[in-house]
């Protein structure tokens, strides 16, 4: 462990269905010592996401448990759903050295900043808001009324992509990771 070298805490947001997910699995490829914190959430797994990997898959009552426990960093309410980042590893993984990603919503980016003022944080645009819902409705298994919500929030979290440090537009892939590349390690 190397507390003189320590790693970073890196903060991903952007609208749902912006394609964080897909860039940051790419980097991660790319860049062993990036590290993706697994959050918890209340919401259905979608089809071929897996528990443990993709989230950890709670019950309403187990997540509550685990609020009222101080074992999530930071927790938000979204779409009808809770998401939280557990404590556990996040801090532990920074003071190793590595450079922990947080993929989370807008509530949780502001929350991180409070508690971890150096974190590095980034937001993902889409090239537009009709590109937007286009990439919701393909991904598949949201209602109308789950696609309504989630288009309603992209536009309020949009509207709060300056508070960040850096914002990349997910356009061309390449470009967008070269974006990122360069806030992250830069
Ligand atoms: P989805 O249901 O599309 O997987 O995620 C919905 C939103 O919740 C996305 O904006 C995603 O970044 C966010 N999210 C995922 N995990 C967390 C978390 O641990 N905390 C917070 N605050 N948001 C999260």
């Amino acid at each position: 462990m190397s507390v003189e070298q320590p790693g970073k805490l890196i903060v991903v947001t952007g609208p749902s269905g912006v394609g964080k997910g897909t860039l940051i699995s790419l980097l991660v490829q790319r860049h062993p010592q990036l590290k993706i914190s697994i959050s918890a959430t209340t919401r259905q797994p979608r089809p071929g996401e897996t528990a443990g990997v993709d989230y950890y898959f709670l019950s309403k009552q187990d997540f509550e448990a685990a609020i009222a426990d101080g074992k999530l960093l930071e927790w938000a309410e979204y779409a009808g759903n809770y998401y939280g980042t557990p404590q556990a590893g996040v801090t532990e993984q920074i003071e190793a050295g590595n450079y922990v990603i947080l993929e989370i919503e807008l509530a949780g980016a502001r929350a991180i900043a409070k508690i971890f003022p150096d974190a590095r944080r980034i937001f993902v645009l889409p090239p537009s808001i009709e590109e937007l819902e286009q990439r919701i409705r393909t991904r598949g298994k949201n209602s109308e009324e789950s696609i309504a919500k989630r288009l309603q929030i992209a536009k309020q979290e949009i509207a709060a992509s300056k508070e960040f440090d850096f914002e990349v537009i997910n356009s061309d892939l390449e470009t967008a990771i070269a974006e990122l590349e360069k806030a992250i390690f830069a």
